[in-house]
């Protein structure tokens, strides 16, 4: 008989029902150290003390309006995206998937009003934008649009971090070019900031629009508050969202006012996108991530996490072969099955995320302390151990 639960998930045996920091506490009152943070999102620990202020008092004032009206918390943390980013302005989503399709739209749009017969997207092997029929036709992997066809059309990808490819494939009738700056479900793949320099030049040279999908590497994981800042360039459109709500559900799309152009008033919308208790949340996450000397205490640990995680590596041959990633957004590639890792690491209370290349994630909160960074490769040592 089929699970009340949609059975699209393979579920660990775990329930987690309290979170402290980088800490996940399980019904059993089992501690684990969490280097998996929901998948990125959890930026700042489980219940984050600044975090539950904003969200109890907002709470206590009013949920949900309807963008039928003004909301001052919308436009509170639309001034914090576009004070700290390239973009002139931003539309509030409820997830990565909407800021995915909205980017497409946007993209869309922007071609009809110039007037010019441009739909193709080029989009890269490996990446994952979402699983709404038009993300998954954006990634084109066979493992997420098998049976889901018809797929969107105006998609091609290519292979991942090819520049020749990609010179070969742009045009003057390219629409766009969409890629995570660092992809995240593709295997904590960074592109080098060479050919992300090399892709706006392209981008340029032939007018098509350059759409970063932040969603993952977004929001002080990298060490900068978004990765693509390491490669001095901009992008015309941007997704975001895990990281943007630190636990709460949110997320953006963030454009230049050009790009944004054709986007006027009823050309999309959202009943919940940009509601008060999402958007005083993500005002909050905005103002402390975006700080400074926050991103500084992130490349520190993050410096910090790597040099042990080589260490590691060259300790158990046999289990890893190589780190990967920037800031606070690591990978271990693997010489065995990575979920063989995260089923070893339960076992030492410790969480961890796969992914694919071979890939084991390591996406703990920002905030997590130097001891708990010395504590979490001890037990990804003892989990290796574990495999040998
Ligand atoms: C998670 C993710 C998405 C989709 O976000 P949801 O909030 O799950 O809809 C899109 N792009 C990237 C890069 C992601 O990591």
């Amino acid at each position: 008989m089929i699970s009340h639960v949609l059975p699209t998930y393979n579920r660990a045996p775990i329930a987690f029902e309290k979170g402290e920091g980088a800490w996940a506490i399980a019904t059993d009152g089992k501690r684990y150290l969490d280097l998996g943070s929901g998948i990125a999102v959890n930026v700042l620990g489980h219940a984050n003390p600044d975090l539950v202020a904003a969200l109890t008092e907002q709470a206590g004032k009013i949920w949900h309006v309807s963008n039928l009206y003004q909301i001052p918390q919308q436009e509170r943390l639309a001034d914090l995206l576009v004070d700290h980013t390239f973009a002139d302005t931003a539309f509030i989503t409820n997830s990565g998937t909407e800021a995915a399709e909205l980017a497409i739209k946007m993209v869309r749009k922007y071609w009809h009003e110039k007037g010019e017969d441009r739909i193709e997207i080029l989009t890269f092997e490996g990446a994952f934008h979402g699983r709404s029929t038009g993300a998954i036709a954006a990634s084109g992997s066979e493992k997420m649009t098998k049976g889901f066809g018809p797929l969107m059309p105006g998609f091609r990808q290519l292979p991942w971090g090819d520049m020749a490819a990609l010179k070969a494939a742009i045009s003057d009738r390219t629409a766009a070019v969409m890629l995570e700056p660092v992809q995240g479900e593709g295997g904590i793949r960074p592109l080098p900031d060479a050919d992300l320099q090399q892709i706006r030049a392209l981008c340029d040279q032939h007018g098509a629009l350059l759409v970063l999908d932040e969603v993952q590497c977004g929001m002080g994981r990298t060490g900068r508050l978004f990765a693509h800042e390491y490669a001095g360039i901009t992008p015309d459109i941007m997704m975001v969202a895990k990281g943007i709500g630190g636990g709460f559900p949110l997320g953006a799309v963030l454009a230049t006012e050009a790009a944004a152009a054709g986007m006027v008033a009823g050309t999309h919308g959202s009943t919940y996108g940009g509601n008060p208790l999402a958007c005083a949340v993500g005002a909050r996450v905005m103002e402390i991530v975006a700080d400074d000397a926050f991103l500084a205490e992130v490349n520190r640990k993050a410096a910090l996490f790597r040099q042990k995680l080589e260490g590691l590596v060259a300790a158990h041959p046999d289990v890893f072969e190589a780190v990967r990633g920037q800031g606070l957004m690591l990978g271990l590639k693997c010489k065995l099955a990575p979920t063989d890792l995260v089923k070893a690491g339960y076992a030492q209370h410790l969480l961890t995320v796969p992914a694919a290349d071979n890939t084991l994630r390591l996406l703990p909160p920002l905030n997590i302390t130097d001891d708990e960074i010395a504590e979490a490769v001890a037990r990804l040592d003892r989990a290796a151990a574990s495999l040998a």
